[in-house]
Order: C-alpha cells, then sequence, then structure tokens
C-alpha cells in the first residue's frame, strides 16, 4: 500500500492499534498516502519518531455527562475531547453533538484538525470533542442543563492557553453560550476560553459566515490560478443547510453564481431559479425546522427523499457541507457524469478514499477539506487574538484577513505540491504544507 517503509511500519502500527476506528484510519491513510515525498526529504522526520508521534493523541479525555430531561427522567451521554498535537499553539477544535459521534471520529476530526490549523497559518494545535448527545427534538433548557453539565467536566481540560474549544456540527451560537456561560460560573474567569462565541461576550464579527465564506474564497482562488476561471454563471450544488452550507450558498450567489441544492439527513431541495438563502436561514436557524419546508414556501423548488440524490442533480461546481463520508464511489460517478468539474470540501472528509480517485481519474479540480474549510478555525484563530487584545476588529477588517488566509492556504498548497513532485496537486500540497510546519515543530522540541 505505501512504498515508503517507514510510513508503511507507522501505518501498521495504527491498524493494529486502532483497527476499531474506521474513520481515524481512513484520515490517517489519506495523509500517509500524500506524504511520502516528504518523509524521503527529511530523514530527520523518521529520527524523531514524527509519525509514530503525530498520530498518537497527546491526551484523550472521556467522560460521564449526566443531565435531567424536561419529564424529570436522568439522562447519561459520552462526553469526548481529544488533545491531540500542540506542537505549534494550543490545542484547538470543534465539539459536535451527534449520535454517530465516537472516540474513533473525535480522533478523525482532531487528526485532520492538526494539518487544518497549521495551514491556517496561526499558532494552533489540533484537538476535537463532542457527545453522542442529539439535540434533534431536545427543548432550548434540555440543550442547556445538556451543555451545562458537559462543560461542568470539559472545564478542568480547557483553557484559553491549553485548550480552545468551539462549535462543529449541532454546537452553535445557542451551545457556546450555555458551555461559555457556565466555564465563566464554575471558573469564575472571562476569558477567550472557547470561540464562536456571541457578539456581546467577546465573539468575533464573521466568525459564524467564516467557514461557508471561506469555503468559496478557496474555490475561486484555486479556479483562478489553476484554470482562469471563476465561479461567475456556475451552477452550484451544495450537500447540507447548518452554518457552513448556508454561507458558502450565499457567498457563491455573491461571486455569481446559482446554488441549486440544499440537504438535510432526510432529503434535498432542488430550486431551478436559485436557492433563497434567508428562507433556509428562517427555516434552520430561526424555526430550527427541516429542509422539506423549504419547496413548501417557495413554488419554484423540489423536494426529493433521501439525502444522496444531490449528487445526481447536473452542476459545475459541487461543495459537500454536511457531513464525513457523504460522497461515495458512485455519488462521484453521478457527479463526473453530470458535468461536475470542481469539488471543495466544506465538511470533514465528506469524500471517500473512492470518490476521490473517481475526482482525481476524471480530473476534477479537487480542493480537500482540510484547506478548503480552514476558515472557520482560522476565524476562529483572531477571535483568539481579538480576545488577547480586548478589542473587535469590524466586519470587514476579518472577512479581508480570511480571503487573504484562504488565498494563502492556495498558494502555499501549490507551492509544497510542486517542492513534492506533484505540481498542481491540492491534496498532496495541503496535506504536505500542513505536516510539515507541525514536524519541524516537533523536530526542534525534543522527544
Ligand atoms: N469545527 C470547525 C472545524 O472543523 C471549527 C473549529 C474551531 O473553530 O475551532 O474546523
Amino acid at each position: 500500500m505505501f512504498t515508503n517503509d517507514y510510513i508503511q511500519r507507522v501505518y501498521a502500527q495504527v491498524e493494529q492499534r486502532d483497527g476499531d476506528q474506521p474513520e481515524f484510519l481512513q484520515a490517517v491513510r489519506e495523509v500517509f498516502e500524500t506524504l511520502e515525498p516528504v518523509i524521503e526529504k527529511h530523514p530527520e522526520y523518521e529520527k524523531a519518531g514524527v509519525l509514530e508521534r503525530i498520530v498518537e493523541p497527546e491526551r484523550v479525555v472521556k467522560f460521564r455527562v449526566a443531565w435531567t430531561d424536561d419529564a424529570g427522567k436522568v439522562q447519561v451521554n459520552r462526553g469526548y475531547r481529544v488533545q491531540f498535537n500542540s506542537a505549534i499553539g494550543p490545542y484547538k477544535g470543534g465539539l459536535r453533538f451527534h449520535p454517530t459521534v465516537n472516540e474513533g471520529v473525535i480522533k478523525f476530526l482532531g487528526f485532520e484538525q492538526i494539518l487544518k490549523n497549521s495551514l491556517t497559518t496561526l499558532p494552533m494545535g489540533g484537538g476535537k470533542g463532542g457527545s453522542d448527545f442529539d439535540p434533534k427534538g431536545k427543548s432550548d433548557a434540555e440543550v442547556m442543563r445538556f451543555c451545562q453539565a458537559f462543560m461542568t467536566e470539559l472545564c478542568r481540560h480547557i483553557g484559553q492557553f491549553t485548550d480552545v474549544p468551539a462549535g462543529d456540527i449541532n454546537v452553535g451560537g445557542r451551545e457556546i453560550g450555555y458551555l461559555f456561560g457556565q466555564y465563566k460560573r464554575i471558573r469564575d474567569e472571562y476569558s477567550g476560553v472557547l470561540t464562536g462565541k456571541g457578539l456581546e461576550f467577546g465573539g468575533s464579527l464573521a466568525r459564524t459566515e467564516a467557514t461557508g465564506y471561506g469555503v468559496c474564497y478557496y474555490t475561486a482562488e484555486a479556479l483562478r490560478v489553476l484554470k482562469n476561471d471563476s465561479f461567475e454563471g456556475k451552477t452550484v450544488v451544495i450537500s447540507g443547510s447548518g452554518n457552513v452550507a448556508i454561507y458558502a450558498a450565499q457567498k457563491a450567489e455573491q461571486l455569481g453564481a446559482k446554488v441549486v441544492t440544499v440537504s438535510d439527513s432526510n432529503g434535498y431541495v432542488y430550486d431551478p431559479n436559485g436557492i433563497d438563502v434567508t428562507v433556509v436561514k428562517q427555516i434552520k436557524e430561526v424555526e430550527r425546522g427541516r429542509i422539506k419546508e423549504y419547496a413548501e414556501r417557495v413554488p419554484s423548488a423540489e423536494y426529493h427523499e433521501g439525502c444522496s440524490g444531490v449528487w445526481t442533480v447536473p452542476c459545475d461546481i459541487a461543495l459537500p457541507c454536511a457531513t464525513q463520508n457523504e460522497i461515495n464511489e458512485e455519488s462521484a460517478k453521478a457527479l463526473v457524469a453530470g458535468g461536475c468539474k470542481v469539488v471543495c470540501e466544506g465538511a470533514n472528509m465528506p469524500s471517500t478514499p473512492e470518490a476521490i480517485a473517481v475526482y482525481q481519474q476524471n480530473g476534477l479540480l479537487y480542493g480537500p477539506a482540510k484547506a478548503a474549510n480552514a476558515g472557520g478555525v482560522a476565524v476562529s484563530g483572531l477571535e483568539m487574538s481579538q480576545n488577547s487584545y480586548r478589542l473587535s476588529w469590524t466586519f470587514d477588517e476579518v472577512d479581508a484577513k480570511l480571503k487573504n488566509i484562504m488565498e494563502t492556504i492556495v498558494a502555499e498548497s501549490l507551492k509544497a505540491a510542486k517542492e513534492y513532485g506533484h505540481e498542481g496537486d491540492l491534496m498532496l500540497g495541503a496535506n504536505a504544507a500542513g505536516f510539515v510546519k507541525v514536524a519541524n515543530a516537533m523536530v526542534a522540541q525534543g522527544i
């Protein structure tokens, strides 16, 4: 599978230890497959055991979260925080609340976060956390009690200089507010210990928009540099209808494209007139409803059951913004058959390895998640800076910095791709550029 002995040996060890964590293995394998030219050029990495160390989290915290539901019944969920790598800064990464969360899922996300955070150019290490708690159908009071119980335990493991969590799937402004309130209550400390905070209490303008806008800034720059092209006049298919999807759709439309789909775990809507983002925001952010309701309100739209059908809709550009492994080989082939030329990932690891192979065989422009969706954590890093300075930048200032960071990620990825003999390969370039910085820091800091 790998031609390099060192990589082969370390991967075999990961397989043996973490064979029961398929998403984590998938993430490690994808990165290792692209790191061969890097490892060959840097023998010092093997000498310092960089690969053995980078695949093993510095710390995994797993805890009980007990809370009481509205009926007075005691519920118990599992909480996790994986503090994966602190070579270049405090652990940084989101919290995900979803029934599919387990240690392997949090480890894959944390591993990706190490390289993603490195790519942002900001000093942030990699971490991730979450719970198998399902907020779907829970009242606001239940979500609050769950967040408080979760933070009652988590607070002893985090801090503004050690580990700074943020949101991820199902953890948005409301949840960050409840988590922050509980941290402050227990620790009696007002600090930037979480990012994605409300604007009244230390949040950054443009943090909400950052991941979605960032995906589009990245895609636009990659299109410009590699294809001398732009979003103008393009048809875009987007999956998901959360924070990432909503703001990716808004920015793609601002850049002159027509976004024709959004989806949730039940199905997708197709609107040939272009998705009306204000309707999606009303349904998802205000009413916390299902995307089906879009088709009930917008006469030009159709609703289809089943979320994978979204990839059969003809398009020029696909922006998967829902969840991991949402595009398999069959869906990737459907995208190609529908004329798709560009896939840039808003979600974390939304394409299976087989899907990525289909993109590569068909010459698609492929922007991998850790580069394309780094805008969210990049603005989290800017929120940390503003908290340290005790000041707030304007929306335009943050947005300009975000755009600049996304353009730098494209440039650095292409530079690394060229350096390691794979000109134009955004996936290899992102992995190599992200990895080298962390690896150098690990070597310099000793064992
Ligand atoms: N959850 C986001 C990600 O996957 C953001 C993390 C953060 O802002 O710390 O990168």
